[in-house]
């Protein structure tokens, strides 16, 4: 593939593209095949800091360039990841696995936030007051956070990093960037891409490792970087925010999900399958908004059962860049050993599988499409499935499936299928998430606030929310 070959694989620190001091590189793996693509820097805590130098010192200058100036960077990025879409998806499924289609979906979503904060880079205001006194003027103005660091996950190695460099190019703040260690490549071609488009350097910076848990921590305590944004698991964020408490950062969480979809006794079952399939399906499963719990009213839970374990045994597995595939690999052979534990606990206590149920022979970290009924309160609903593994429950009515719904330490997304609207209202009011599809199994959109509550995180990422992640309010007190 030509466009592998242009992808850089150094470190981005400041204006150059640089080698790891101890010229450490690391392989980066095609997990359907287990083949190695290319291999890249593994930097360490001397290139960490070394980035937040160059941070630092670009962040005065960038908080001073004109929200114009800003945007239409921003616009000029948007239409040049539209411009390369192709290339940007072939990287994405090479890296990533999934397939070409959806890969391009995420480089539609992952362009989405360019173009957003593009428009709301210009629309960052305040407010003038008085005093309810009389006797002085209020006045309120936002100001960038500072340096931030921005660390992402693996499984959308486009949109998870645009979701948190855009609105803080917007803001005027200036960023680490560091990509998960099994999808760098993606991250380094957009940082690229960015620079060609005119970001000054310093502005990002980009530093690839495999050795996080060592190279993290010093930059955390450093007091030149001001925010941490940390798009992964539950268990890693609780890490960080504990190390972040050291420097009082601002922080954002977008962590794990345990999403219900629940489907009411009066859903419209056609669409109840079609949500159903994407909000599992999307990502081979391994999406925090994935439905990992499907709770179906017991009067259509045949019909529905054997629907959508029907679209399942469908679905066709393989090598992402294939067109006639629907469902690739998982990441890596963790991953499938988690789904294959969890699947194995469930059917040990009870389940039954309607369809699927097994990891697939032969190269590839592959697993079958599943669809498992009778499912009780197990491991398999109470942790992050990560997997194209459906479990479904049934209920009774809405209360008890309001209370299933919400038995949980997550709070990402959730989602119901109903056609009555006050029935919507009422689940819609008590669930317990930050974000909820009616009658349709995605959320994401670059205009929402996408971000979850309890053990999901805080902070938003898109719509109007989203730059203010980046902004802190200061506050002018004016004597006439
Ligand atoms: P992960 O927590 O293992 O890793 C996420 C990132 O943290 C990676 O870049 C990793 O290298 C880094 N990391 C790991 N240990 C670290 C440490 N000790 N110090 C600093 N950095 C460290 O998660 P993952 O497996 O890459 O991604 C899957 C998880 O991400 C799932 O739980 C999923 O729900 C979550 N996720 C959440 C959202 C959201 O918006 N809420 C979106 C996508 C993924």
């Amino acid at each position: 593939m030509d466009f592998l070959d242009t992808v850089p694989t150094g470190l981005l620190i400041g204006a150059e593209w640089r080698e790891a001091d101890a010229a450490g590189r690391f392989v980066v793996e095609d997990p359907a095949t287990g083949d190695p693509l290319t291999d890249v820097a593994d930097g360490g805590p001397a290139e960490m800091i070394a980035a937040l130098d160059e941070a630092s010192r670009a962040q005065e200058s960038w908080a001073a360039t004109a929200p114009r100036v800003r945007s239409d960077l921003l616009r000029a990025a948007y239409d040049e990841v539209v411009r390369r879409a192709d290339d940007f998806a072939l990287l994405i499924t090479l890296e990533m696995g999934k397939p070409l289609a959806e890969s391009r979906g995420e480089v539609r979503y992952g362009a989405e936030f360019l173009r957003w904060f593009s428009e709301e880079a210009v629309r960052v205001g305040g407010r003038w007051a008085r005093s309810p006194e009389g006797t002085t003027r209020l006045l309120t103005m936002k100001d960038p956070v500072g340096p931030t660091l921005m660390i992402t996950p693996w499984n959308f190695p486009l949109a998870m990093a645009t979701r948190k460099i855009a609105p803080a190019i917007a803001a005027g703040c200036t960023m680490v960037l560091k990509p998960a260690e099994q999808t760098p490549l993606t991250a380094l071609a957009f940082a690229a891409l960015l620079r060609s488009v005119g970001l000054p350097p310093g502005v990002l910076n980009v530093v690839t490792t495999t050795r996080a848990a060592e190279a993290i921590p010093p930059l955390l305590r450093d007091p030149r970087l001001r925010k941490l944004t940390f798009t992964g698991s539950t268990a890693v964020g609780r890490q960080l925010m504990a190390q972040a408490s050291a420097q009082l950062l601002r922080i954002s969480m977008e962590l794990g999900g345990n999403a219900p979809l629940l489907v009411l006794g009066d859903a419209d079952i056609d669409r109840a399958v079609a949500g159903a399939m994407l909000a599992k399906m999307r990502n081979i499963g391994q999406a925090c908004t994935a439905a990992n719990r499907i709770l179906v009213h017991e009067s259509v839970a045949d019909e529905f059962g054997s629907r959508f374990a029907a679209a399942m045994a469908a679905q066709r597995l393989g090598r992402g860049t294939d067109p006639n595939v629907d469902v690739g690999p998982l990441i890596d052979e963790r991953a499938r050993n988690k789904v294959t534990e969890l699947v194995s606990d469930a059917l040990a206590r009870g389940a039954r599988v309607l369809t699927g149920g097994s990891p697939l022979e032969g190269t590839g970290y592959f697993f079958e499409p599943t669809v498992l009924t009778d499912v009780g309160d197990h491991r398999i609903t109470r942790e992050e499935l990560f997997g194209p593994v459906a479990p479904i429950s049934t209920f009774g009515t809405d209360d008890e499936a309001i209370a299933l719904a919400n038995a949980t330490e997550y709070g990402l997304a959730s989602y119901v299928f109903s056609q009555d609207m006050s029935r919507i209202l009422n689940v819609v009011e008590r669930l317990q998430f930050g974000m909820v599809g009616v009658n349709q199994g995605v959320v994401s959109n670059a205009a929402a606030p996408f971000g979850g509550v309890k053990h999901s995180g805080f902070g938003r990422e898109g719509g109007a929310e989203g730059i203010e992640e980046y902004l802190s309010t200061k506050y002018v007190g004016i004597a006439p």
